[in-house]
Parts: C-alpha cells; sequence; structure tokens
C-alpha cells in the first residue's frame, strides 16, 4: 500500500497523476483511499517533497 507522509505540503500535484482519483484533500495532509488504490505507484514521482512512500 502506498501512504502520504506528514511532510506533505498540500500542494495537490499528486491528485491529477492517479488513474484511479484515490488521492483527495485530507484534513491536515493529502490522503490516498486504500480501497481504491491500486499499488500502480504512479503518484511517488509527482511529490516534489517525497511524502508519498510504499509500506508493508
Ligand atoms: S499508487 Fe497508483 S492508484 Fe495508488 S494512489 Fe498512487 S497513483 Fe493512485
Ligand atoms: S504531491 Fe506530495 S506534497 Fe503534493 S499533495 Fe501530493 S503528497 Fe502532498
Amino acid at each position: 500500500m502506498y501512504v502520504i507522509t506528514e511532510n506533505c505540503i498540500c500542494c495537490g500535484a499528486c491528485v491529477p497523476e492517479c488513474p484511479v482519483e484515490a488521492i483527495s484533500e485530507g484534513n491536515e495532509v493529502y490522503l490516498i483511499d486504500e480501497e481504491m488504490c491500486t499499488d500502480c505507484g504512479t503518484c511517488v514521482e509527482s511529490c516534489p517533497v517525497e511524502a508519498i512512500e510504499e509500506r508493508d
């Protein structure tokens, strides 16, 4: 699974990169919907602050 960490600066760059629209604005940082995410990894490279990480 992929998660967005507290390093997120809420720039929104990752949102249009996700082919299944699994990323949305959260309360403090952006969020990946675990149910929708297909673990494609496309969003990782779009983040300027490396806030998207793969977790077990
Ligand atoms: S890993 Fe792929 S499906 Fe999951 S949030 Fe990132 S771009 Fe979307
Ligand atoms: S691209 Fe990175 S910093 Fe920007 S909203 Fe997405 S996770 Fe946050």
